[in-house]
């Protein structure tokens, strides 16, 4: 009986160890492909565009060649799409205190985050592709994941932006207008510099941090006007409009506004996956991802869990 009972345990164990191993043995290689397919994709072939047959029940249409497309992209049917966006904030060279985990995290870290995300399956798109998907005109791979810092800290520019070029990982910064400049914060020189070099899209958190659902309705449009004349001015000509709400805090009301003004998406810190009633109504889900996140509470926000 004793033997029989050694025997089931030593069974399960070596069931489980087993699993664990060729886990780890599949995401170390997906991480190395990542790597040596970032080294090696200045010289690769583009991808040759695919036409669906019209009757196909997807949601994009096309998808063209870019540095994220390779054999392995997948046109996904509306059903399975759950596009994780993921959210961080400020950054520090040394560990953050405690009570920051939930908004600072520091560059090793953050590394460490990408290459477990990629290692895991997951494609980094761009949000601007992910809007192009929204409006059927590209389609996106499947496990697509998309990467956004919200209040435009100075160190996303000094120590992530390394890391995102390092890597050829496309992000969304959202910046506050009145906090550019300011201490601890981007310059618009910075963020004209990665909004001009092509891998970073920087899009709006507003005029000010301020919730923006405490404003009178008129207030809220003159100055959200204002503030993407701004924008354009300094960055030029949006791809999409997009705007990130300080806070998360919005209503029906600030959601009308903006989509009267022409925006085509606005994030929120709302959690969870984003499937295509969330795509289609332009309310963006996001979850953020603290300092003390281990790789495998990331991948269960990847998964929706
Ligand atoms: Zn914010």
């Amino acid at each position: 009986m004793k033997r029989l009972f050694i025997c089931i345990f030593l069974g399960f164990f070596l069931g489980i160890t087993s699993v664990i191993v060729t886990h780890e043995i599949l995401k170390n290689k997906r991480i190395a492909t990542f790597v040596e397919s970032v080294e090696t994709s200045i010289t690769e072939e583009p991808v040759e565009p695919v036409i669906l047959e019209p009757e196909k029940p997807v949601y994009a249409k096309i998808f063209d060649e870019d540095e994220n497309m390779t054999e392995e992209t997948f046109l996904i049917s509306e059903k399975e799409i759950k596009i994780p966006v993921l959210l961080y904030h400020e950054f520090y060279e040394e560990e953050p205190d405690k009570k920051l985990y939930g908004s600072v995290s520091t560059p090793e870290k953050f590394e460490k985050d990408l290459l477990n995300i990629v290692g895991e399956g997951f494609k980094v798109i761009s949000l601007n592709r992910m809007i192009d998907y929204k409006n059927g005109v590209k389609g996106i791979p499947k496990n697509s994941v998309v990467i956004t810092f919200d209040d435009g800290y100075m160190s996303n520019y000094t120590l992530i932006y390394p890391i995102l070029k390092k890597y050829k990982i496309p992000a969304t910064i959202f910046i506050i207008e009145d906090l550019l400049g300011t201490e601890g914060y981007m310059t618009w020189e910075e963020a004209q510099i990665m909004n001009g070099e092509g891998l970073v899209t920087i899009y709006s958190h507003g005029f000010s941090h301020v919730d923006m659902t405490s404003l009178m309705p008129n207030d809220f449009a003159s100055k959200i006007s204002n503030n993407f004349a701004k924008m354009e001015e300094m960055l030029g000509k949006p791809e999409h409009l997009v705007y990130s709400y300080p806070y998360g805090f919005y209503n029906k009301e600030t959601n009308t506004i903006l989509k009267d003004m022409g925006v085509e998406a606005v994030m929120t810190t709302d959690k969870g996956l984003n499937d295509v009633k969330d795509l289609e109504a332009g309310i963006i889900r996001r979850d953020y991802v603290a300092y003390n996140f281990s790789g495998l509470k990331i991948l269960r926000i990847l998964n929706g869990k």
